[in-house]
C-alpha cells in the first residue's frame, strides 16, 4: 500500500495533538470567548431559511468584498479559504515540489514543514537569534543562497511571540526573489498588520483568520490577501465551493457585529502582560515577551514535559513546545480569560 504513494508522504511523521481531559484549556490559541447567544441564534435563523440542497455562489462577489473591505484590501487580490491552512496550502501546492527551495525561521508553526516536506520541497531553516528574534540578515542570504522560490515568515510569530517591524518585513521584500508568504493569524494582538505593504511589493501574500482574534475556530475560515494578478493564478488551485453556506453566512455576521465583540482583544492583551508579569515574576522561569495570544516560557530547573504533564493531571492544558528546534526548555500558554489564567499560573507556582 505504502508503495503507491510518493516517498515523500509514505515518510512524513504525522501531525498529531492529543487531546487530554481538561477543565481549562490553553493549548491551542484559541479566544476564551464565545459569541453571545443571541448573535448566534441570529446566523441559525439565516442558515435555517436558505437552501442547503443548492451549492453556494461560485465566487461569492458580495462576500468577498466585504472580507476585503473588512482586511483592507482589494476584493480581486482576496481569496477566501476553509481555514487560512487551506490557502497556506494553496500557495504551496502552486510553488513548490522537488528541487524547489522553501525558507523557514525556526522555531514557527509546525504546518509549514509537514506541507513543504509533503511536496518534497527542499527546506531551509534559518534558527532564530539567542533571544527569539528574527535573524534578518540571515533569512536574506539564506534565501538567496539557496534560490529559494518562497520564504515564510510568521509575525507575530507561533510559538515565540516574536513580530517583525516593518522595516524588516520591507528588508526581506527587497533583499531577495522568491515569494514572501507573511502569515498574521495572530495580528489582531499586536495590533499592526503589514497590509499596506501590498501597495508596494508584487510578491508578497499576507494571511489572516477568523480562527484567533475572532473566536471562530470552529467555523473554519481565513484569507490571503496579495497582488490580484498572483491571486488568480493561486485560485485556481483551490477547490470550487471550500466555504460552505454556513461559514459564509457566520462570517457576514460577525463582521456586522464586530463592534459589539472587538473589546476582547483589549482585554486579552492586557492579561497577556499581566501573566507575563507573573511568570517573569516566578522562580525557575523565563517569561518572553508576546504580540499575540499566547506566551513562550521556559522551565530553568523543571523539564517542560513534568510541569505540561503535573498541570495536565491537574485539568489544565498549556502546550509542550520542547520539540520545536531551539525550545528545549519551552513551553507555551494561551492567554484565557482572567480567571482562567489565575487558575493557571496558581497551579504553576504550586508544580514548579
Ligand atoms: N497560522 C498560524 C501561525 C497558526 O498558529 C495557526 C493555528 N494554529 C494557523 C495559521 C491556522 O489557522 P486556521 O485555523 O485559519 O487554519
Amino acid at each position: 500500500m505504502k508503495t503507491l504513494l510518493r516517498p515523500e508522504i509514505a515518510e512524513l511523521a504525522e501531525y498529531r495533538l492529543t487531546q487530554y481531559p481538561f477543565r481549562i484549556k490553553l493549548n491551542q490559541n484559541e479566544n476564551p470567548y464565545e459569541l453571545p447567544a443571541e448573535i448566534k441564534e441570529e446566523i441559525a435563523g439565516r442558515l435555517a431559511a436558505a437552501r442547503w440542497s443548492r451549492y453556494p455562489a461560485f465566487v461569492p462577489h458580495s462576500e468577498i468584498e466585504r472580507i476585503a473591505a473588512f482586511a483592507g484590501w482589494k476584493p480581486d487580490g482576496t481569496l477566501l479559504g476553509n481555514g487560512s491552512n487551506e490557502i497556506l496550502q494553496c500557495v504551496f501546492t502552486s510553488v513548490l515540489e522537488r528541487g524547489k527551495t522553501v525558507v523557514i525561521s525556526q522555531p514557527t508553526f509546525t504546518l509549514y514543514q509537514i506541507l513543504a516536506r509533503g511536496l518534497g520541497a527542499r527546506i531551509a531553516e534559518v534558527p532564530m537569534t539567542g533571544g527569539f528574534e528574527f535573524d534578518v540578515e540571515r533569512i536574506i542570504r539564506t534565501a538567496n543562497g539557496t534560490r529559494a522560490s518562497l520564504i515564510v515568515l510568521c509575525s507575530p510569530n507561533n510559538p515565540t511571540g516574536t513580530c517583525l517591524t516593518r522595516d524588516e518585513v520591507e528588508k526581506i521584500l527587497n533583499g531577495t526573489e522568491g515569494l514572501v508568504v507573511l502569515d498574521e493569524a495572530y495580528v489582531q494582538f499586536s495590533g499592526e498588520t503589514r497590509v499596506d505593504l501590498l501597495n508596494r511589493y508584487d510578491r508578497l501574500i499576507i494571511l489572516q483568520t477568523f480562527s484567533k482574534a475572532m473566536a471562530a475556530a470552529g467555523l473554519r475560515f481565513g484569507y490571503g490577501l496579495g497582488p490580484p494578478a498572483l491571486m488568480a493564478q493561486l485560485d485556481k488551485m483551490k477547490l470550487p465551493y471550500n466555504l460552505n453556506i454556513f461559514t459564509l453566512m457566520a462570517v457576514m455576521t460577525l463582521i456586522d457585529r464586530w463592534p459589539d465583540i472587538e473589546w476582547w482583544i483589549g482585554r486579552l492583551i492586557e492579561e497577556r502582560e499581566r501573566v507575563r508579569d507573573a511568570l517573569a515574576g516566578m522562580r525557575g522561569i523565563r517569561a518572553h515577551t508576546s504580540g499575540a495570544n499566547f506566551l513562550l516560557f521556559e522551565t530553568l530547573e523543571k523539564r517542560p514535559g513534568e510541569v505540561f504533564k503535573a498541570l495536565a493531571e491537574r485539568g489544565i492544558l498549556i502546550r509542550d513546545v520542547s520539540a520545536y528546534p531551539g525550545l528545549a526548555q519551552g513551553l507555551r500558554v494561551t492567554v484565557g480569560t482572567p480567571e482562567e489564567n489565575d487558575e493557571f499560573l496558581k497551579n504553576l507556582a504550586e508544580v514548579l
